[in-house]
């Protein structure tokens, strides 16, 4: 039998390399912690799901079997996105569901997403019960299948309101992930002029890596967008729970700047708060307390996001990679079609441009997300001592590493929860405030860890 990697455990998730660490053995004992998870929670049925990658039907059959082995009932929903299993266990009456996907990761990764009575399951957790016994039950659990994709569509298109008649050209960059299972159709309903960009379902990703976060592969929705003159492009990542924004300008928007598009819109209807995490630009908690709601700044990752919305009921929450989670007229999941769908909403409001609106949004200066590969064991130690001793003068924020707000911008450097690297991140209210920041940084970690090459990839 496959001895299990206990690495692959995360705390987001389950993740690992298809077959050696994640195969259809190893979802076996993951089937049978999940079922042990569901009796203590008194959940009997729960809702899964599978991305677009080669190796997840399988893994699907499998977990689908073992699950009614062991006496919970399964509603599967076949090949869909994140979003629409969240969309599918919101439905149910136990308000779970396991999504098979690697999300954007590498074609021979696969893992899992859980949601059990409606609460993130970190793969920690799954991990604690791996070695914990339970017997098959005498009476499987039922299995019956599903296609949700219609009744989605009709809620998004009734949340939705599209004020303006105008059609609005949108290109949909699908990556051959999972997206183009459902975002075509989404927005061709929603009334949009629909150009396609890789939308067939393929798990060898034959054009570019489905993963917006990386500008490298938005080369081809930009050019599509300027040479079909469209009003905007849209690329989702490879499960569909992320989106990546493409002004009609052909410029890309970061998620902070779209998360300040979507507070604007929000607050100027309601109050209350909204989270965000320490990658974003502080023009968002700006922006935010200027319309008179509550900035709330949180770790990055799904995990703290999602325990932050059921602790603080905020309006919006969002992270700099891209998910979005829109909890004022929708469930509070993050969701890249649907974040799609609300800035069509905002375009067709405004009647504006939305590199107008983008560019509407105070300039400052910033860098992308910059990586500095250490190991896995060494980059807590690192940012701990690094904390401990920086002595930069400035607001410090330690939720997640240290951030350091200065009157001129701000620096940022954690540890990566998902890879062996160093996640830094600079923001200036001018080009020179910009590299001061980041030298004076880059300067303090030379000076602390004398031992690490900080060259930045
Ligand atoms: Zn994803």
């Amino acid at each position: 039998m496959t001895e299990i990697t206990k690495s692959i455990f995360r705390e987001y998730d389950i993740r690992g390399i298809y077959p050696i660490e994640i195969n259809e053995e190893v979802i076996i004992q993951i089937a049978k912690a999940i079922s042990i998870k569901c009796n203590s929670e008194n959940v009997s049925e729960i809702c899964i799901g599978r991305d677009g990658r080669n190796s997840s039907k399988s893994l699907s059959h499998y977990l689908e079997k073992s699950l009614s082995n062991f006496g919970v009932d399964v509603e599967n929903i076949g090949l869909v996105t994140t979003p629409l299993l969240y969309f599918a266990s919101k439905k149910t009456k136990s308000k779970s569901g396991v999504m098979i996907t690697g999300s954007h990761n590498p074609k021979n990764y696969n893992g899992l997403k859980l949601v059990i009575n409606d609460k993130p399951i970190s793969g920690n957790e799954i991990y604690e019960l791996i070695n914990q016994n339970i017997d098959e039950s005498i009476h499987p659990g039922k299995i019956s299948r599903k296609d949700i994709r219609d009744l989605y569509i009709k809620e998004v298109i009734e949340n939705i309101q599209l004020k303006n008649s105008k059609k609005l050209k949108v290109v949909i960059d699908c990556g051959n992930g999972a997206a183009g299972c459902i975002a075509p159709k989404l927005f061709q309903e929603l009334g949009c002029d629909v150009i396609e960009l890789f939308t067939e379902i393929d798990g060898n990703f034959p054009n570019h890596h489905p993963d917006p976060s990386k500008l490298e592969n938005l080369s081809d929705i930009i050019s599509k967008v300027k040479s079909s003159k469209a009003d905007l492009g849209l690329a989702f990542d490879g499960d569909g729970d992320r989106v990546g924004l493409i002004t009609d300008t052909g410029e890309v928007v970061f998620p902070d700047k779209i998360m300040m598009i979507f507070s604007e819109d929000i607050l100027k209807k309601e109050k209350g708060s909204i989270i965000f995490d320490v990658k974003c630009t502080k023009a968002l908690p700006n922006l935010i307390k200027s319309l008179n709601g509550k900035p709330i700044m949180s770790p990055t990752g799904h995990f703290h996001i999602k325990n932050g919305i059921k602790e603080h009921n905020p309006l919006l929450a969002g992270e700099m990679s891209g998910h979005i989670f829109f909890n004022d007229k929708w469930y509070g999941f993050d969701d890249g079609h649907y974040s799609g769908a609300r800035i069509i909403e905002i375009i067709s409001a405004k009647n504006e441009r939305i590199s107008s609106i983008n560019n509407k949004l105070p300039k400052l200066f910033s860098t992308p997300e910059l990586n500095i590969t250490v190991t896995d064991e060494t980059k807590f130690k690192i940012i701990e001592e690094f904390s401990a001793k920086c002595k930069l003068d400035g607001e410090k924020i330690t939720i997640d590493g240290l951030r350091i707000n200065f009157k001129n911008g701000w620096g940022l450097i954690r540890a990566s929860n998902t890879t062996p690297k160093l996640v830094l991140r600079f923001e200036g209210n001018s080009q020179s405030d910009l590299e001061a920041i980041q030298k004076d940084f880059m300067n303090e970690l030379s000076r602390i860890c004398p031992d690490i090459d900080i060259n930045l990839d």
